[in-house]
């Protein structure tokens, strides 16, 4: 097996190999003007990738002239069919260079290869939904009731430079679902991608302008959140801000772009929950929920992470949950056969381990799991196994605050209403399951649900067409479906008098 998973592996990506990137700023790759850079390492291994400007507010600065000088230039000419096109020649390049694309992120995150390399269909799906949606743009026209003969109509018009700000846990992703709507609107953007995984949105963009998009549409400042981030979020010459990360520095953000009134949209974290009923098919139900909770080691904002079972299972569930986590081979992710990948940074390391300890004080048990990995190759990086806590009750901190780690708490309940109320009872509502064969409660509980996604006998799926966001805490507007576009786009209403 140690030859064929070398066989396997293939050569570092150049983007990779250690060497000084930079970041785009207009038609150059250019560094920081304050001439800084921060490292970029591997957290399975501590490798060094790359060095990275360290864009500031200076940097934002000269990304929002870029951006406003294209958006004034021939991008605001740009008719639907040529942006659409552009769309649909990015499709095609992240489709051909997708294995870098995917090997990038494994490296830069420690996402497993064997779940990055699935996300290819998905990416290109996006940005072929996006290149679609650019020739469906439509306005109205109205009738009115004023007197004499005038007619009204509606221009959705393109919001004007977005400033977007994304996490590490999913980087091209990321990069795809705030570049595609904006390439499609007319919008130009300044993407400043986490200080933590910026290699893959770096390589996006060299494909940006390789697709033709004319150079300043899309800008990429590399660099950390209190700083480039913090600027972009309150920079007088952006018109929006796009924003996925935590829920508190989305209320940051809130606070910053309250300067110019900036339009917003955040994508922010969870606590989702998973309802188990007795009369769920468990051979489904139990892989379901455990890489509902596991899947990139629980790096995923909408995982779910409190597991609701019905009483009478609950004992059978949770030894199946935990003996399912216990058999995830967790490793580097560039080995072919890992499955649950380090978490992001000794930071992420240190903040789910305090979790584990918490729930131990709190009362609950550590069926699986329960201690960071330390032995061996997992000393060189930031390993925690997939952990199921029972004897979990809702008023707990590992019960209520989002860890993003891969750690499951099981909960027991004993009837439909008592668990939706239980469930609802979060200050989040990004994501929600519920396993049953009965299909009259599965609706049910989905109608009843606070939560912007439901899943039904199956968890976490996604498509370009069905719109995914957040209720309550876990932020507002809505990312791919039909109505992402929306986001960037204003309306603009007209009125002739014809008479
Ligand atoms: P984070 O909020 O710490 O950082 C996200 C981004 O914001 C980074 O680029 C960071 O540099 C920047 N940032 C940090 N402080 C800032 C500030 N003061 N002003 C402006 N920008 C700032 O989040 P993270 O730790 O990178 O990512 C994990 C979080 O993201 C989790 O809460 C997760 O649930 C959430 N998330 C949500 C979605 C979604 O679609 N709803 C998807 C993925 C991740």
């Amino acid at each position: 097996t140690a030859q064929r998973r070398a066989a396997e592996a293939p050569a570092l990506p150049a983007f990779a190999d250690g060497g000084a990137r930079r970041m785009l700023i207009g038609a150059d790759w250019v560094e920081a003007a304050s001439g800084r850079r921060f490292e970029a390492r591997n957290p399975a291994t501590g490798t060094l990738l790359a060095t990275l400007p360290e864009g500031d507010a200076e940097d934002v600065d000269r990304a929002v002239a870029a951006a406003r000088a294209a958006l004034d230039g021939s991008w605001s000419k740009a008719k639907p069919d040529e942006r659409q096109a552009a769309l649909l020649r990015l499709a095609d390049l992240v489709d051909t260079n997708y294995d870098e694309l995917a090997w990038l992120d494994t490296l830069d995150m420690g996402g497993p290869i064997s779940r990055t390399r699935l996300g290819r269909k998905r990416m290109v799906g996006l940005l072929r939904f996006y290149a679609g949606q650019a020739t469906a743009l439509t306005g109205e026209t109205i009738e009115n009731s004023v007197p004499g003969a005038v007619l009204t109509f509606t221009a959705r018009e393109p919001v004007g430079v977005v400033g977007a700000i994304i996490p590490w846990n999913a980087p091209l992703g990321m990069s795809v679902l705030k570049v595609g709507p904006a390439l499609a609107t007319g919008c130009a953007i300044v993407l400043k991608p986490a200080e933590d995984a910026s290699l893959s949105p770096l390589r996006f963009a060299e494909l940006v302008l390789e697709a033709g998009v004319p150079p300043g549409v899309v800008n990429v400042v590399t660099g950390f959140g209190r700083t480039a981030g913090a600027a972009i979020a309150a920079h007088p010459g952006i018109d929006k801000v796009a924003f996925t990360g935590s829920h508190v520095t989305g209320q940051e953000i809130v606070r910053l772009s309250a300067a110019n009134l900036k339009r917003l949209s955040l994508e922010l974290g969870g606590k989702s929950a998973n309802i188990v009923f007795a009369d769920a098919d468990l051979d489904a139900a139990v892989p379901g929920a455990a890489m509902a909770a596991f899947a990139n080691s629980g790096q995923v904002c909408s995982a779910g992470t409190r597991l609701f079972v019905e009483r009478s299972i609950y004992d059978d569930v949770v030894a199946r949950v935990a003996a399912f986590g216990a058999a995830l081979k967790v490793g580097d992710g560039a080995d072919p056969q890992t499955q649950l990948g380090p978490l992001i940074s000794a930071r992420q390391l240190e903040r789910v381990a305090s979790y584990l300890d918490i729930g131990a004080a709190e009362g609950a048990h550590a069926v699986s799991g329960g201690a960071r990995l330390t032995d061996g190759a997992y000393a060189k990086g930031f390993y925690v196994p997939p952990t199921v806590f029972s004897g979990v009750e809702d008023r707990m901190r590992i019960a209520q605050e989002e860890i993003f780690g891969p750690v499951l708490c099981v909960i027991p309940f004993d009837g439909e209403a008592e668990v939706i109320a239980r469930a609802n009872a979060s200050m989040f509502g990004l994501g929600a399951g519920v396993w049953t064969r009965d299909v009259g409660r599965a609706l049910r509980v989905a109608r009843a649900m606070k939560a912007g996604s439901v899943w039904a006998n199956c968890y976490q799926l996604m498509d370009p067409a069905v719109s995914f966001g957040g209720y309550r805490m876990s932020g507002y507007g809505r990312e791919s479906g039909a109505r992402h576009l929306d986001e960037y786009l204003s309306t603009k209403s007209v009125w002739i008098n014809a008479g």
